[in-house]
């Protein structure tokens, strides 16, 4: 064949996108969520943790203290809850936590860093410079 086929060509349109759209609007990966009886498991919490640049655990207990639940994060980087916990809820308290440890309250981006400190988190923005206290 001389003609690339569909997939490389595909691949260069695709490569070509990201490059255009690397100063567009951080978007928050969606949570994938998997409820059963007795069990909530949320499928892709390390990815997202890392791509909003925190611990999992941290995002983690802050579910456990919203919804009350029993959790853990398991080997495969899963978090499970044990018990059902409707996925609109946790989807509802992972925005809150989001607006709470993650957004800027002055520029409205994602880029920040959260630092522990003795009572209290400092939220600095890498991309404004604004620091935001937060209590413990
Ligand atoms: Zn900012």
């Amino acid at each position: 064949m001389s003609l690339p086929d569909y997939e490389t060509m595909l691949d260069l349109a695709l490569s070509k996108v990201k490059h255009k759209a690397s100063d567009e609007r951080f978007i928050v990966p969606g949570l994938q969520i998997i409820s059963t009886k007795n069990k909530t498991i949320i499928k892709n919490l390390a990815d997202i943790a890392k791509k909003i640049k925190r611990e999992p655990k941290h995002i983690l207990k802050f579910l456990i203290k919203k919804f009350a639940a029993r959790a853990e994060i398991l080997l495969s980087s899963d978090a499970s809850f044990y018990q059902q916990i409707n996925s609109g809820l946790i989807r509802e308290a992972f925005s809150q936590y989001l607006k709470e440890y993650v957004v800027c309250h002055t520029c409205g981006k994602y880029d920040t860093v959260l630092e522990k400190r003795e009572d209290f988190y400092a939220l600095k923005c890498e991309a404004c410079g604004a620091e935001r206290l937060i209590l413990r």
